[in-house]
Order: structure tokens, then sequence, then C-alpha cells
């Protein structure tokens, strides 16, 4: 099988999301609004493939960035392709409204922009192609019949979202944010339940074990240096143990801050901003706060 990357335009490193050539095209997350038309066709036009023959539109988890593209695409297949996506982060798909909703739920209390909300009113209308239903909702342990025996595993590997997705086919692994290493453009990891978040990044190291990883950003090591966004067994296993290590030294930080933001970020050497949007330091830092404790 091969897989072919598409990059979309989106904050300052842009999203990958992937072509994969089955019986059955699929295509793994959408980008935003204007990405299938103006990234998307062309790039397959070039492979001398057509964008109305993907059947599957296999979406990792609900953010903006991730779903904004979903309904474009949909219709540009002439609504015949599966839009799939974990039925915990559905609504996210479902409705621009629960994206505004997350963030005030969120982020926002910390962040006490007073133009917060319509800001996200504003990028939900532009970057959302449409409110839909997905065709398939998904738990975890299913399995996706690509056309031809080709076989896709769904893995639910929640933490960066509730309802985060690997899709596996023969050893290629494909994760949205789940793995975050430090973060992307903000240099700091963002997940919403830290707890999940370890125990899925175990599980992709023990039992799923990527011969090959396709991560939706470019995410940074500790000394700020990327990692590729396909990396092969060997990197994706030190992709994976070092995500692990860092979420340690952050759960470590926001014990001892107690909730505290500034002694927070004083305690990790945080010095990028944390206010940038999409803010992963408030989101996951909300995370810790609100975790349940044994
Ligand atoms: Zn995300």
């Amino acid at each position: 099988m091969k897989v072919h990357s598409l990059l979309s335009p989106w904050g300052r490193f842009g999203l990958h999301t992937y072509f994969l050539d089955t019986p059955e095209p699929a295509i793994v997350d959408t980008g935003i609004a204007t990405s299938p038309a103006e990234g998307m066709a062309p790039t397959l036009e070039k492979l001398g493939r057509r964008i109305e023959d993907v059947r599957w539109i296999l979406l990792t988890h609900g953010h903006i960035d991730h779903i904004g593209g979903a309904h474009a695409l949909w219709e540009l297949t002439g609504r015949r392709a599966q839009v799939v996506i974990h039925e915990a982060d559905a609504p996210m798909l479902r409705s621009r409204r629960a994206h505004v909703d997350e963030y005030l739920n969120g982020r926002g209390r910390y962040l006490r922009d007073p133009d917060g909300e319509a800001k996200q009113v504003a990028t939900a209308a532009k970057v959302i192609s449409g409110e839909m239903e997905p065709t398939l909702l998904v738990r975890g342990g299913e399995t996706l019949d690509l056309g031809g025996g080709t076989k896709l595993q769904v893995h639910a590997i929640p933490g960066h979202t509730k309802g985060s997705v690997a899709y596996a086919l023969d050893g290629h692994v494909f994760v949205g944010d789940a793995v975050q290493i430090h973060g992307a453009a903000n240099g700091f990891p963002g997940y919403e339940e830290p707890a999940a978040y370890r125990a899925s990044l175990q599980r992709l190291r023990d039992e799923i074990r990527p011969n090959r990883l396709y991560l939706g950003h470019p995410y940074r090591r500790t000394d700020g240096t990327p990692y590729g966004v396909e990396l092969d067994a060997g990197q994706a296993r030190a992709a994976l143990q070092e995500s692990l290590d860092i979420e340690a030294r952050v759960a470590a930080a926001a014990e001892r801050a107690a909730g505290d933001e500034s002694a927070f970020a004083g305690q990790l050497g945080y010095r990028g901003d944390p206010t940038l949007e999409p803010s992963p330091f408030f989101t996951t830092l909300h995370g810790y706060h609100h975790e349940e404790r044994p």
C-alpha cells in the first residue's frame, strides 16, 4: 500500500493529511474548509488519482484543523465516502458550536480573553466547511474493509482528545495528534486527559508497535528540533518514549505547582507564549487540574 502526504495550510507548520492508495481509496484527516479543493484535489490529480473516487474519510479526532474540510471532501466524493470518527469526538463534526464550547470550558477559563468567544465563533465559521452527521461512528476495536481484502484496524487512543483514534494498516499507523512529543508550534504538548494520554502512548509502544508512524504536525524534541511526520519503527519508538518522559515531567510540575499557572511554567522552564492558539499549555494544565486522583 502506498501512502502520500497531503499538506494543508494551518498555523505555522501546517497539517499533514494522508492519502491511502487502497482499493477503496482513503484520506486520513481533512485540513480546513479550503483544503480538499485547493490542496488535495490537484495533488491527487498529479498522482493519477481522483478525489471523487475517495471512499473513506478517516478522522483521527475532532479538532478543527482535522475535521474542517470533512464536509467539503465528502461533497467532492458525491457524498459516497464513509465519514468515520470516534463517537466521543463526533459532536465536533456535527456542530461548530461544540468547538466554541470546548474553548470556553477549557483553555478559555485561563486565557480570559474578552474577545475569545467571538474569535472562536469566527474561526469555526471560516475553517469548518459544514456541519454533518458522521456516516460511521467508531469506539475502537473495529476492522474496516477498504476493498480487496485490505483490512484497517481502528484503535481508541484517547488523551489528546477523548475520541482520538489510531488507524492501522499493515504496520502503517496514523495517529493525528495523539503523540505530542514536545508539541508543535507552541513548544508544549497538548492533551485533555493526562492519564488516558499516558496509557495510549504505552499501548502504542507496547501493543500496536508501528512499523511506520504518521503524525499530524511536525512535533518537536525537547531541544526544539522537529521529528519528521513519517517515522520509521525506531524513530516511532523514540518519539513514543520521549512523549512519555515529557508527560512524566509535566505531571510532576503540575503536582508541585498545585494549579498556579506561573509556577507550572516556571517548574518546566517554559518560555513560549502560552496564549497563542491553540494554547496547549492551558489545555494540558486544565487536564491535570481536573484529573481524578486515585
Ligand atoms: Zn488536535
